[in-house]
């Protein structure tokens, strides 16, 4: 099997006095894309933004490439290979497509090979290369959402989350996104995906957690889920 890239262990997070994370635990492995899927305030987002740095945990413990990360602050996590496309995407709408794209590489590492990783974004999202004078105002939804991804590979990550990618897009867009993230995937990219779309999420998956009221209650193979009738009725709405 391949090595395990992300581990979290037994995470607990608060918002002030109201604790959202139970005891959360999952790894995901190189090459791997692994979906997160669960009702609306389930805990999701905030377990991203704590692998990310974003918020401190309360107990647990996160391990990227083997290395303890939650006590790091969050540029620190990028430059280590660790990139959190947010909710909401939060791009810069009056910049160009090109100079949001620009500010994704700001890892020292990640600044040197600028331009290279530039032609592997516009390959990878063809529409963003069109596009690259057009302020991000203007742009589609669904090439919203490709633009914030491409800012997220100019940092040069090994391990890649992203939040919702599809929230707030035609049913036929959310396709073109996640296959998008497949073709990350299929470049070398490591995909750790939220998301509301699960059916659409676990189709391109390989492996899914869900989470339930800050804890994780079921995992597997993401196949071997979308074929159960009962996990279908109960988590896809199928
Ligand atoms: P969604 O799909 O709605 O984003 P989620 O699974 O990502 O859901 P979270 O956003 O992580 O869930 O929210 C988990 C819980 O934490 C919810 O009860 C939410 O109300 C609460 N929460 C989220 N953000 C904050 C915050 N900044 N302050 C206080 N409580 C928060």
């Amino acid at each position: 099997m391949a090595q395990v890239l992300l581990a979290v262990s037994e995470l607990e997070a608060a918002y002030g006095d109201q604790q959202v994370l139970w005891g959360v635990s999952l790894e995901v492995r190189v090459g791997e894309i692994v979906a997160l899927i669960g009702p609306n305030g389930a805990g999701k987002t905030t377990l991203l933004r704590t692998v990310a740095g974003l918020m401190r945990p309360l107990r647990g413990s996160v391990r990227f490439d083997g290395e303890p990360i939650d006590a790091l602050p969050p540029d620190e996590i990028v430059a280590r290979g660790l990139t959190l496309v947010p909710e909401g995407r939060r791009l810069f709408r009056a910049m160009t497509v090109q100079d949001n794209l620009e500010l994704g590489a700001y890892p020292h590492r990640a600044r040197a090979q600028r331009r290279a990783t530039l032609d592997e974004v516009f390959a990878l999202f063809p529409v963003l290369a069109e596009r690259r004078h057009q302020s991000a105002g203007t742009l589609s939804g669904g090439e919203q959402q490709m633009l914030a991804i491409g800012r997220a590979l100019m940092a040069r990550p090994r391990l890649l989350m992203l939040d919702e990618p599809s929230m707030g897009l035609a049913p036929v867009i959310v396709e073109r996104v996640l296959d998008a993230v497949r073709a990350v995937a299929a470049s070398g990219v490591t995909v750790l995906l939220v998301e509301q779309s699960a059916y659409q999420a676990l189709e391109r998956a390989d492996r899914a957690y869900v989470v339930r009221e800050g804890r994780i209650v079921v995992e597997g193979s993401a196949r071997r889920l979308l074929s159960q009738d009962d996990f279908r009725r109960a988590y896809i709405g199928l």
